[in-house]
C-alpha cells in the first residue's frame, strides 16, 4: 500500500513539476476561471469544443499549490479527446472519489486520477484537487464568470 502511495505521490509531483496542457488556447470557445481563496489557487481553463461536442483541445493557466496544479494537469490530460458528456461523467466520478462518497472499487476508469484518492483524508485539500474540475464544468456549461470553491 505504501508503494502505491509513493507511486501516486510521484504522479502528482511529476505533473506539478511539468504540467501538461499548461497553455492559453487562442481559439478556445469556452473559458472559465476558478478560485480557491482558502488556499490561494487561481486558474483559468480554456476549452475548444467541436460542433460534435468533443473536447478537441484544452489548456489551463494560473498559479496555486502543487495539488491544484497537478490536478489541473491530469484533468486536462484525462478529458482531452472525450465528449463533453464523458468529461462531465468523469468529473462526477472524480468528485465522488475525493469527497469519499464512492468506495475504492468505483475508482475504475479514472486512470492516473486515482492519485488524488488520498486527498479525501484532508478536507482542505479536496478543494485544491477539485478546483480545475469545477472550473471545467463551468466552462462547459458556459456559465462564464468565476467559480469559487467557497
Ligand atoms: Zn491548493
Amino acid at each position: 500500500m505504501s508503494e502505491l502511495r509513493d507511486l501516486y505521490q510521484q504522479i502528482i509531483l511529476d505533473h506539478n513539476r511539468a504540467p501538461r496542457n499548461f497553455k492559453k488556447l487562442e481559439d478556445a470557445n469556452r473559458v472559465a476561471e476558478g478560485d480557491n481563496p482558502l488556499c490561494g489557487d487561481k486558474l483559468r481553463v480554456y476549452v475548444q469544443v467541436s460542433d460534435e461536442g468533443v473536447i478537441d483541445d484544452i489548456g489551463f493557466q494560473g498559479s496555486g499549490c502543487a495539488i491544484s496544479k497537478a490536478s489541473a494537469s491530469l484533468m486536462t490530460s484525462a478529458v482531452k479527446g472525450r465528449t463533453v458528456q464523458e468529461a462531465e461523467r468523469l468529473f462526477g466520478t472524480f468528485r465522488d472519489m475525493v469527497t469519499g462518497k464512492a468506495p475504492e472499487t468505483k475508482e475504475a476508469g479514472l486512470g492516473k486520477l486515482v492519485a488524488f484518492a488520498g486527498v479525501r483524508e484532508f478536507p482542505a485539500r479536496v478543494k485544491c484537487a477539485s478546483l480545475s474540475w469545477h472550473t471545467l464544468h463551468a466552462a462547459l456549461e458556459a456559465t462564464a464568470a468565476t467559480v469559487s470553491t467557497e
